[in-house]
């Protein structure tokens, strides 16, 4: 049986992962950081997703076995009219200590006045697989429309604002079993599921 490795220590992602591999048939065990040696700090530099993903991926790498798999993911959201901010820094717009809400807050800034066809944006996710002789990056997008505020209680970050072009209601609206079907997350681990089968994992 093949393991993979997660950089990340978010236990709700590493089941979601070890779900779907399972559901997909695959002989694959998902493990966490610390299995492998513990998540080495890495300065997420990169100016893409993939760039970070890698980075991130190959961190981890440094301090576990040699033979084994290593998944990591990037995500954000990238708004058309920002010139596809905030992108790489999602998680930090509003300044290194913000939350949530402030980066909400600065992109609606940001948008104020930006008329409804100029909206356009789209969350886009990359995962990154490296290991021995592997390095392959399955990136996934949903896009969508940027509301001029804030839909719905559920979600995290940017959902409130995000309204997929599939659906009128928001990510912060809808529930998990229905963003698992469109969302970027989900649109990348299926491009990685088909590549692990064609593996013969
Ligand atoms: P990370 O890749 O999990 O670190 O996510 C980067 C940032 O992008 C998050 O902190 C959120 O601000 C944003 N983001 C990524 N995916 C989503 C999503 O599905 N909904 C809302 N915000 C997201």
């Amino acid at each position: 049986m093949k393991t993979i490795y997660l950089a990340s220590g978010n236990a709700h992602k590493l089941n979601e992962l070890q779900t779907a591999l399972d559901l997909a048939g695959l002989s694959v065990r998902v493990c966490g950081p610390n299995e492998a040696g513990g998540m080495p700090e890495v300065e997420e530099t990169g100016s893409t997703f993939e760039a970070n993903s890698l980075l991130k991926a190959y961190g981890l790498r440094e301090v576990g076995p040699l033979d084994a798999w290593y998944l990591a993911d990037d995500s954000g959201i990238e708004i058309d009219a920002l010139d596809g901010r905030p992108g790489v820094i999602s998680a930090r717009y509003a300044g290194l200590e913000c939350d949530d809400e402030a980066n909400n807050d600065k992109v609606l800034r940001e948008m104020d006045g930006i008329p409804e066809d100029e909206r356009n944006c789209r969350f886009r996710c990359v995962l990154a697989l490296v290991g021995d002789r592997v390095e392959k990056t399955f990136s996934g997008a949903c896009e969508g429309i940027l509301l001029r505020e804030r839909k719905g209680a559920g979600g995290f970050g940017y959902d409130p604002l995000f309204q997929p072009l599939e659906s009128q209601s928001t990510f912060a609206e809808i529930s998990l079993d229905e963003k698992a079907k469109i969302s970027h997350r989900a649109r990348a681990l299926t491009k990685l599921i088909s590549w692990l089968k064609q593996q013969d994992v």
